[in-house]
């Protein structure tokens, strides 16, 4: 039995267990029992943490590269050496099974490795002169100042991982407030932080009122960037707090990722694959693929085998049996989310062919659920759906394949899985989004960018913009005296 541990906020180099603001529960959404306290945190609170990051700002910027870079690889290491215990918590939180929390961890201490080593690798540029009376043009990227970063319960250990190196190697300061239902992970990583040697006040977690804390966050005048990732909704308005100040913001919001699988497609690699990630994390996966676009040859066979693959998924509790592969939604608004999905579906909306309902148990779980043949304008088809809900409808040719891939404002990730290298090479120019791969779902490297456009935000994390997003650009120009 993994022990759940208490739940503090880090202010100033203090861990602090007393909310101003008082305590909120936490739950296990499998079980739906209680695991502990969060304190949640009052203004003045978030006051002192704003005022320590403002302070210790200057110091962490001028820490050389070197230095920086050795600190936070320290906590990449502590992370990886602790992801076992942690990779419970997670699971206790909001429920993936536990090989999932696992390489989550695991993946999230080598992100925090690649930005760290930008920390090393960012040396700015030298620009030619224009004219002989000029001696020198530098052109440096410097740390944007103090960063108020936002995360979600999907992955818990990830998307803070991501903000934190980020910033820190670029060399701000920053507050990191994570989901109130997922506390004690970002807790447990952020003492791998602390312990590898990042300076009190670099580095606070505040935990409470998502919109309390994020607009007295945003405004105040020490903030110099903020970067969320959540839904498109919160991040309009978090994005209009930061434009009013003028303050750089990232937005990774919702997605509702299409698949393009054409008649040349290995068929059993790309049923397993998509039924497989489909239900990864219950599909509570900004990047989940969701828009199934199968050609109409192979349409009627890719159905069935989605559906009785779906079927078949052991579904349970994580915290308690390693060989569940989907475990609960996060919390019961998700099962009410799916549930006024499915009373949106009948006739036209399409067909259910796998799932469709809650499952009668104690915790919030539902159903691995297909719907075959919904219209382009049912809920499912333009709505992100947000958990383990997927919609296959067919196509004749690839320009319509394109076009209802491309008919929504959302922008995160496309997949198309073909054999066919002109196909290939049309589907990666013509797929509007931020992420594109094809014959496979791998988007979230440490290397490579990660990041939408459209009504799925802008800005990327992860690879080498993911480190430049926390610097602004500074140009030294020096003549001869
Ligand atoms: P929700 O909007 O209530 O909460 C989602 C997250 O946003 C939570 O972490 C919450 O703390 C935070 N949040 C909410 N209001 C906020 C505010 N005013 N300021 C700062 N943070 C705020 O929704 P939910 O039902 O828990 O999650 C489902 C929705 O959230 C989906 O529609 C999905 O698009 C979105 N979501 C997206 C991602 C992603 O990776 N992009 C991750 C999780 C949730």
């Amino acid at each position: 039995m993994t022990a759940y541990p208490t739940v503090k906020m880090l202010i100033n180099g203090e861990w602090v267990a007393d909310g101003g603001d008082g305590t909120m529960p936490v739950h296990n959404p499998a079980t739906e029992a209680k695991l502990g306290d969060c304190p949640k945190v009052s203004k003045e609170q978030l006051d002192a943490a704003l005022a320590a990051a403002e302070e210790a700002f200057p110091a962490w910027a001028a820490t050389p590269g070197a230095q920086r870079h050795k600190i936070i690889s320290r906590a990449a290491q502590l992370l990886r050496d602790r992801a076992p215990e942690i990779a419970r918590v997670v699971t206790l939180e909001m429920g993936k099974p536990h090989a999932q929390a696992l390489a989550e961890t695991v993946g999230a201490a080598d992100l925090i490795d690649f930005l760290a080593e930008e920390a090393k690798r960012q040396g700015g540029r030298l620009v030619p002169v224009r004219s002989a009376n000029l001696l020198q043009q530098r052109v440096t990227q410097e740390p944007i100042g103090p960063a108020m970063l936002f995360t979600p319960w999907n992955f818990p250990i990830n998307l803070p991982a991501k903000k934190l190196a980020g910033a820190l190697s670029a060399g701000c300061s920053c507050i990191l407030k994570p989901a109130e239902t997922t506390p004690a992970s970002a807790q447990l990583l952020v003492e791998c932080f602390t312990e590898a040697g990042v300076p009190a006040g670099t580095i606070n977690l505040v935990y409470g009122d998502p919109a309390m804390i994020s607009e007295h966050l945003i405004t105040a005048p020490a903030t110099r960037k903020v970067s969320f990732t959540g839904s498109t909704a919160v991040g309009r308005h978090l994005g209009a707090l930061a434009a009013q100040g003028l303050k750089r913001f990232t937005a990774e919001l919702g997605g509702h990722a299409p698949v393009v699988i054409g008649e040349s497609a290995d068929f059993d690699r790309t049923v397993a694959a998509c039924a497989g990630t489909k239900f990864r994390n219950a599909g509570q996966v900004c990047v989940s693929p969701t828009r199934f676009l199968v050609a109409r040859g192979i349409y009627d066979k890719f159905v069935a085998e989605f559906a009785r693959r779906s079927q078949e998924l052991k579904v349970g509790d994580a915290s308690s049996d390693d060989g569940v592969e989907m475990g609960p939604l996060a919390h019961a608004g998700r099962v009410t989310a799916m549930q006024d999905l499915m009373g949106a579906m009948g006739g036209k909306q399409g067909e259910i062919v796998a799932g469709g309902s809650a499952i009668e148990r104690s915790g919030h779980f539902f159903q691995p659920t297909v719907i075959a043949g919904p219209s382009a304008e049912s809920r499912l088809m333009t709505e992100e759906p947000f958990g383990p809900v997927a919609g296959i409808v067919p196509y004749d040719d690839i320009e319509e394949a394109v076009k209802i891939a491309n008919s929504l404002r959302y922008g995160l990730a496309a997949y198309a899985f073909t054999a066919d290298l002109d196909e290939s090479h049309y589907l990666g120019n013509s797929l509007r989004a931020g992420m594109v791969a094809i014959n496979h779902f791998a988007v979230g490297s440490p290397e490579t960018p990660f990041g939408g456009t459209g009504d799925s935000g802008f800005g990327s994390e992860s690879g080498v913009e993911g480190y430049l997003g926390y610097t602004e650009t500074k140009l030294v120009t020096v003549a001869k005296s």
